[in-house]
């Protein structure tokens, strides 16, 4: 029998990792990777940590050579080969290789070919000192720029790359400022999250400009001067340019591969709608877990997955099909680490889901053994099912075990409440007995069965209107910062005052407070019982003055 000829588009990791299953489940085929770059199987997400010179030696960042891949997994792997067409009726691709030009036919075509950095159509774009961030020699260029003297940079976007770029090159020592043309950092987190990225970036002293976008950049002796639209200007020896992505799939769109928004249309199995033509990765669209929705997930967990179920769905009937993404992401900013999966409230609201918000501030581990720090958690339920739709967490050691968890409990389909369920490990340096998950699960359950009803910080006008405003906190906190129209009265204090509460409220809700929404859930239960009608600030002050941001010095007194 002849072997069958498997050409796989892209050496990284969803292509490698398609080519190297293959070879586990076929020891007879021909399997042939084109990489138009210089390397395969680099570490895209190492990059930012050389430019920083956490990562000193670059050839850290190439995990495989087409020699290492030849000799373990007899791959044909060639670099600086790009496929430039596809005839899927011959089934051939075209190829540009440093000797010229050729066609290559294949039985099956796996493609993965990734995407690269999107480059807005700005005057002076093309200006040697914008750089970005995608490859080996990207990171390579930025270490020489970073090490032969260059002292201020800029960095534009202030996504996941953008501040993983601005954190490395803080740390090595530049002056930073990071222009964003969202509201906030990190744009898919929610606003108070995002808030205390802000402040993490400002200890580190980044610069960050929010709301703003660069217009144009000009030559300045030599340097980058890069002019924004509030009409500010900043001169940089580099900008790092971060503003999103451009999917490889032109070539193969033309050659008729079904995309949408030039992210390639697989079904569950990576399969294109060309005969015997896959896609992984990256490039392709992918199906949200929560909202159905389609969209690129462009993460190295799940195109490596992808790599692995295309090349058993060539090779097994019984392939497991492809899973539905949600996303789930992490990227530490200074001493800070900032996470998230599954759907924001943004895309809980373009949905039309019907859902509430719970926060918590716990400590990553139990206060009394040293070293705590707190951390901020947040989850998007549904009111009706209490089915977990999304989950975020800014803070310190522990945030990516609580969101690791978050994230496994959505897979397996644990609501919110079944958080409580949960039997994790606990000992002081680790954790606490009531879990920062378990809290979660406690929080959701009362909400769930209504033992506790809960205000959102989006409220705000309503309880300052038309509720009576009762905050908790002892004197002390209360004169650190409130709002104008609270009342104190501390939650130890709240029983012997309760005759006081009804005629204030005079038949008005009583929307209560504390510092992060412990205290004002034990007044709750003291005014429930008292026959009055009141809701908890979730998160309380904590959280209220992290979604007021930059407003909070003017709204609390
Ligand atoms: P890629 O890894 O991009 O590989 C595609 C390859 O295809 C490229 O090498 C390209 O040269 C090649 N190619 C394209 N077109 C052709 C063609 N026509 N012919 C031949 N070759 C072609 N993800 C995380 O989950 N966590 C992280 O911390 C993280 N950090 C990152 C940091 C950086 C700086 C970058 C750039 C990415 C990071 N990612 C991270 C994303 C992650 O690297 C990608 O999701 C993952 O690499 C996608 O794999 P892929 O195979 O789809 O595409």
């Amino acid at each position: 029998m002849i072997p069958s000829t498997v050409i796989v588009v892209g050496g990284v990791a969803g292509g490698m990792s398609a080519a190297a299953r293959l070879r586990r489940l076929d020891e007879q085929a021909r399997i042939i990777v084109l990489e138009r770059g210089p390397d395969v199987s680099f570490a895209n997400c190492g990059l930012p940590y050389h430019v920083s010179g956490e990562i000193p030696d670059r050839s850290a960042l190439l995990v495989q050579t087409p020699a290492g891949l030849a000799a373990s997994l007899a791959l044909d792997v060639r670099t600086g080969h790009e496929v430039t067409g596809l005839d899927a009726a011959a089934k051939t691709v075209q190829v540009a290789t440093p000797i010229g030009d050729t066609t290559l036919s294949y039985d099956a075509l796996i493609l993965s070919p990734g995407a690269a950095a999107a480059i807005p159509p700005l005057p002076g774009i093309d200006h040697p000192r914008v750089r970005t961030l995608r490859t080996v020699q990207d990171a390579v260029d930025l270490r020489g720029m970073v090490t032969s003297g260059a002292t201020d940079a800029v960095v534009i976007g202030a996504g996941f790359i953008g501040l993983e770029a601005a954190e490395a090159l803080r740390h090595a020592g530049l002056n930073v400022t990071v222009v964003e043309f969202a509201p906030h950092v990190l744009p898919p987190l929610e606003d108070e999250m995002a808030w205390w990225l802000a402040r993490e970036l400002d200890r580190l002293g980044i610069a960050v400009k929010t709301g703003v976008s660069v217009n144009r950049i000009d030559d300045a002796d030599g340097r980058a001067l890069a002019t924004l639209s509030d009409g500010t200007t900043v001169a940089a020896d580099l900008v790092v340019l971060s503003v999103g992505t451009r999917i490889n799939s032109a070539v193969f769109e033309a050659a008729g591969v079904a995309c949408e928004r030039g992210a390639i249309i697989v079904d569950d199995h990576g399969r294109t709608n060309l005969p015997d033509v896959y896609a992984c990765g990256d490039a392709v669209l992918s199906v949200d877990a929560v909202t159905g929705s389609r969209r690129p997930v462009q993460l190295a967990g799940p195109a490596n997955r992808a790599g692995r179920l295309v090349a058993d769905a060539l090779r097994t009937p019984s392939a497991r099909p492809l899973p539905t993404l949600l996303g789930t992401a992490i990227v530490r900013v200074g001493q800070l680490t900032a996470a998230m999966t599954g759907a924001n409230s943004a895309s809980l609201t373009a949905a039309g889901r019907d859902f509430a918000t719970i926060r918590v501030h716990p400590g990553n581990h139990a206060g009394y053994y040293p070293g705590s720090t707190q951390m901020h958690l947040l989850v998007h339920v549904d009111r009706a099912t209490g089915a977990l739709l999304g989950a975020q967490g800014v803070g310190g050691d522990g945030v990516d075990k609580r969101l690791d968890v978050l994230a496994t409990a959505m897979r397996g389909g644990l609501t919110a409440p079944q958080l409580l369920e949960l039997d994790l490990c606990y000992s002081p340096p680790y954790g606490s007995a009531k879990d920062p998950i378990t809290m979660i699960g406690l929080v959701a359950d009362n909400l769930l069965t209504g033992q506790a009803a809960f205000w959102q910080p989006e409220e705000l006008p309503w309880a300052r209107r038309e509720a009576y405003l009762l905050d908790v906190r002892t004197p002390q906190e209360f004169a650190t910062g409130h709002l104008p129209e609270a009342v104190n009265i501390a939650h130890t204090a709240l029983r012997g005052r309760l005759d006081e509460v009804r005629q204030a409220a005079a038949g008005r809700s009583i929307a209560v407070m504390c510092q992060s929404g412990v205290r004002s859930y034990i007044a709750h239960r003291v005014l429930a019982a008292a026959g009055l009608q009141s809701s908890t600030l979730t998160g309380g002050m904590l959280t209220l003055r992290a979604w007021l941001g930059d407003q909070a010095a003017s709204v609390l007194v």
